[in-house]
């Protein structure tokens, strides 16, 4: 059955020029080729020469483009539409609020009902620890910006000037701002643009199948990791170094008590896995985690509006608290930090779904099924979140050619797809969500062999 819906239904993983010429390309339909957007994260050749995948429409898990064809859309957008496609009460909440006060600043002890509404409820459903307040931002870069500026002006009120260096892990993603793409450990984010900058440290990617030593447990692996960071912290002088930043997915075996011997803060980028992605409410919930400060974004307002912020610990608060009473201001803030309609769809949806857990071993268990494949690495993942990394012979070190596509080669993350499918998808849609992988898979393995 699934196959023959094959036709008419892809799973959307990727925007490759793969995809757009398989997939996508209109036929006698209307196309963009050479549009006038500088497109984020997108070659100059692809915006000039391939049609964009231009989606118009969606509904549930589903998206539809310009010329109508269905897509599953196995990445929720960008790790973000938890809620799915056409949520009416996320919709509604917006038209309430649009119809009342479509906009109020929050500037000078000024703010909105919603504003207000939001950042109780966020404090009162992060229970990972007490944490004291909450800092509203526009998207995830913005949040980890403001990571940074909090930091420092949290040191220098404490009088330490020179403990401003963080420490982030090479791989990650924390963004595409000056700064937050400085913390990202990714080399497409530096290249050609003069960053990191300099008081940002990269240390390992806690990444087991690709970087344990042979013969290592993953224990032993976890442990030299741990170390390693200790060793980087100790070469830098402790005083030096001011927070280290990581997504709890990404593993903190051993490095909440490195970091926290020598006073350096926790700061979890919860962009991603907050709000039900790993099957807990926050990344924190699953891996015991105990920050100091939290970023999140994306599923806060199901992506229907953005809006990012940062939760702040009570010590941190108060130390920023007194600080600006010293200085009359705490001079940080965007137009549309707590903007109304934002915060509306944000404590609309904030019952997010946590719908029948079995969902969560379906999608994984379904895909990790296809782990033998000749032409996969490695498939990890947890909760509705995974990824298949394309090597060959089942080596992390033999890649295919790049041009051969195995899998998202034209992205920064490497030879690999990723799907985070929105937390609303029903069995049936994973299930057929896995036919369709699979398909694809089969298709991969003929191209590639
Ligand atoms: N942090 C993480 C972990 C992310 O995945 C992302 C975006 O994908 C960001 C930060 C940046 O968020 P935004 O794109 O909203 O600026």
């Amino acid at each position: 059955e699934f196959s023959r819906k094959l036709g008419q239904s892809d799973v959307f993983i990727r925007q490759t020029s793969s995809e757009t010429s398989l997939k996508s390309e209109p036929k006698d339909e209307i196309g963009f080729k050479g549009h006038d957007m500088l497109a984020p994260f997108t070659a100059g050749w692809q915006s000039s020469d391939v049609h964009p995948l231009v989606i118009q429409r969606s509904e549930g898990s589903y998206v539809y483009d310009i010329n109508g064809k269905k897509y599953l859309d196995a990445l929720a957008g960008l790790w973000s539409t938890a809620l799915g496609g056409n949520e009416p009460r996320l919709v509604q909440a917006a038209t309430e609020q649009l119809k009342t006060l479509p906009f109020y600043h929050s500037f000078w002890n000024r703010t909105t009902r919603p504003s207000l509404d939001l950042a109780k409820e966020i404090l009162d459903i992060f229970t990972a620890r007490k944490m004291g307040k909450v800092f509203f931002t526009n998207s995830g870069s913005e949040a980890n910006d403001s990571q940074v500026k909090l930091v420092w002006y949290y040191n220098n009120a404490l009088g330490r000037p020179d403990k401003k260096k963080f420490i982030a892990r090479n791989k990650s993603y924390h963004g595409s701002t000056l700064i937050s793409a400085s913390l990202s450990g990714l080399p497409a984010l530096h290249q050609k643009f003069d960053l990191p900058a300099p008081f940002v440290l990269h240390t390992d990617c806690p990444h087991y199948w690709r970087f344990h030593l042979p013969g290592e447990t993953e224990e032993e692996f976890s442990t030299r990791l741990a170390n390693n960071l200790e060793n980087l912290i100790l070469k830098e002088g402790p005083e030096t170094i001011a927070a280290f930043i990581a997504e709890p997915v990404m593993g903190a075996g051993g490095i909440q008590s490195v970091v926290k011997k020598y006073d350096i803060l926790f700061i979890a980028d919860e962009v991603i896995c907050a709000f039900g992605r790993l099957g807990t409410m926050f990344g924190c919930d699953k891996y015991n985690i105990k920050p100091d400060l939290v970023s999140i974004a994306k599923a806060l307002s199901s992506a229907y509006m953005p809006i990012g912020a940062i939760l702040v610990s009570p010590e941190i608060s108060e130390v920023i608290h007194s600080q600006s009473n010293k200085l009359g201001s705490f001079a940080h803030g965007f137009t549309y930090s707590g903007h109304p309609v934002a915060c509306a769809v944000a404590l609309e949806g904030k019952g997010h779904p946590r719908e029948g857990p079995e969902r969560l071993p379906r999608f994984q268990d379904g895909l990790k099924a296809f782990s033998d494949s000749p032409i996969i690495g490695e498939i990890r993942g947890t909760g509705l979140i995974l990824g298949t990394e394309f090597t060959d012979n089942k080596s992390p070190t033999d890649l295919f050619p790049p041009e051969w596509e195995a899998g998202d080669a034209g992205s920064s993350l490497g030879d690999n797809i990723m799907m985070s499918p929105p937390l609303i998808i029903s069995p049936g849609e994973i299930d057929e969500l896995i036919c369709i992988y699979g398909d694809a898979l089969k298709f991969t393995e003929k191209k590639v062999n």
